[in-house]
């Protein structure tokens, strides 16, 4: 049977969908560039990207990039295998919103998907759940897919509150859109206390979560729950990937620091590559 991708599916219907298997979601590599990169500096990482990835053959592989190099990222990668997205979105769809982008502008400059709730914003920015959910809607109004992000810091784990913390992060977006809503997004379990510290959970603890946030979603709809691609996000390098990739309910890895080296980041695929039974 033909590989079939759920984030790609748009005109499978839903019959076919069900007949998905869970070992069958095709992994996702995202890079999340932060606010790094020049001009100059792109041009390098994406032409060493676009030459180590000829083909994504059995997994997904996107940038996501700051909003000024939108433009040149869809000129770098229109024509190849990697997609590209943004970090972040507008809950509006225009207006007098000084130093906002919409969902809209978004899709003029290509982008496929987009980052929403990322713990950067959420406490740097002051972003809670309910504006997350609302930037979810806008940017899925626009056929963007949002890669919707959660996870727990690291006082709520010793606490003992990593799933009541991931369950209202949850929670906000599927009671504002709905749990069909999740059938073009994509969750990203990040746990706070492992992004950028080079602390990495164990694919064990990864997995406990995922586990944990499909069986939520299944209490409402199980077969969105089985289709829905939920990444591993923090500290993940070619060195961890492909224990944590291996793991039944990781989908792939939302990637920061490593996405801006090239070779780390190829790595990462290649683990999602073999991952998903497409390797050599
Ligand atoms: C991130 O910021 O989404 C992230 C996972 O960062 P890092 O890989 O650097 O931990």
């Amino acid at each position: 049977m033909p590989q079939i991708d759920p984030l790609r599916a748009e005109a499978v219907t839903f019959d076919s969908f069900d007949l998905l298997k869970p070992e069958m979601r095709s992994k996702l590599v995202a890079g999340n560039w932060k606010m790094h990169g020049s001009l100059t500096e792109n041009e390098a990482l994406l032409g060493a990207l676009t030459k180590g990835l000829a083909s994504t053959h059995g997994f997904l592989c996107a940038v996501c990039v700051p909003f000024p190099y939108l433009a040149q990222a869809q000129a770098a990668l229109q024509a190849t295998a990697i997609e590209w997205g943004a970090q972040d979105v507008s809950e509006h769809a225009k207006g007098a919103y000084t130093g906002e982008v919409s969902a809209a502008m978004l899709k003029d400059f290509g982008c496929r998907y987009v980052i929403v709730g990322h713990s950067e914003r959420r406490t740097l920015h002051g972003e809670d759940n309910a504006l997350v959910a609302r930037k979810m809607e806008a940017a899925q109004r626009q056929g963007l897919t949002p890669i919707v992000c959660i996870g727990e810091t690291l006082s709520q784990r010793e606490a003992g509150a990593t799933e009541a913390v991931v369950s209202a992060q949850l929670d906000a977006v599927v009671e504002r859109a709905g749990v069909g809503a999740l059938q073009s997004a994509v969750i990203a379990y990040e746990p706070v206390w492992a992004i950028g510290t080079g602390k990495t959970a164990t694919p064990e603890q990864a997995q406990e979560v995922h586990a944990f946030v499909r069986g939520r979603v299944a209490a409402k709809d199980a077969g969105i729950a089985e289709r829905l691609a939920i990444l591993y996000g923090g500290s993940v390098k070619g060195s961890n990937a492909k224990a944590l990739f291996a793991m039944p309910d990781i989908d792939g890895g939302l990637i920061g620091g490593a996405s801006l080296d090239a070779a780390e980041f190829l790595a990462i695929c290649e683990a999602a590559r073999n991952a998903s039974g497409s390797g050599g």
